[in-house]
């Protein structure tokens, strides 16, 4: 098989007496959609945090297209295309909609001028389905719209990994098949993703392989109907698949 496009080797990382990531080793190899799951305060967020830069790892390394990049700052992971949305989207209030996913592609995606970042822009806003929005302030969205406005950010820095957090938090059921499908429309477009989320149910359908972690450490991983009977599992959910 060719080298994953990211690979983390053996990451830890604690606060204070809790430890948060507890040894971790995890491939994404191109063009997967890989699901990572676990209960509240499993390590999930400080894993993508450690990724991305925004934590330092106590131990381990991160690998991108087998290059070392352990320690980078999360804005040079977004320019190498090591891309993540956040938990708690966080649109710039006073900008258009437009305006949000084309400071994305300034920043990120290596547009030089405003004008083909806007057009970039309406490009990724017609894909997630907000056009109709385009010259409305972000702060107007509704949540749903704001997680695709997000989503919109994100793909404007030209990702080849994206990783998810909780993108389906908050939505209902038909929102979050709205959601699925456009992840599995991301995927096609050859982003590799990681798709993270705190309910089982969210990832099982979309993802080819399913990663669990509970109290930092990863307990189960393998195609998900191995991962929903594995019994260490129904037993970090008790029994909530
Ligand atoms: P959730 O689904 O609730 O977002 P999670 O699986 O993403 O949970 P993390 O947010 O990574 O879990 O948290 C893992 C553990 O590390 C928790 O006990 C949390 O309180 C702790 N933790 C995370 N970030 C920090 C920090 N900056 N300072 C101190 N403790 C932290």
């Amino acid at each position: 098989m060719s080298q994953p496009v990211l690979r983390l080797e053996n990451l830890s990382r604690a606060f204070g007496g809790i430890q948060a990531v507890d040894d971790v080793s995890l491939d994404l190899n191109e063009g997967e959609i890989v699901g990572l799951i676990g209960p509240n305060g499993a390590g999930k967020t400080t894993l993508v945090n450690l990724v991305t830069g925004a934590h330092t790892p106590d131990k381990g390394k991160v690998l991108f297209f087998g290059q070392d990049v352990t320690r980078q700052k999360p804005f040079q992971a977004a320019r190498r295309g090591l891309c993540r949305t956040f938990q708690i989207v966080q649109p710039f209030p006073a900008l258009t909609v437009t305006d949000n996913v084309a400071a994305g592609a300034v920043f990120g995606g290596g547009m030089d001028s405003m004008m083909a970042a806007r057009r970039r822009a309406r490009e990724l806003l017609s894909f997630v389905g907000l056009d109709h929005l385009a010259e409305e302030m972000a702060s107007s969205l509704t949540l749903p719209n704001r997680k695709r406005l997000e989503l919109a950010k994100s793909l404007a820095m030209n990702p080849k990994v994206l990783m998810l957090d909780e993108v389906n938090a908050g939505l209902n059921a038909a929102e979050i098949d709205t959601a699925l499908d456009l992840i599995r429309r991301i995927s096609q477009q050859g982003v590799t993703i990681l798709i993270i989320e705190h309910l089982m149910k969210v990832v099982l359908g979309v993802s080819q392989r399913v990663v669990v972690m509970e109290r930092g450490g990863v307990i189960a991983e393998g195609d998900p109907q191995t991962v929903v009977n594995d019994e260490r599992v129904i037993e970090a959910y008790l029994g909530s698949k």
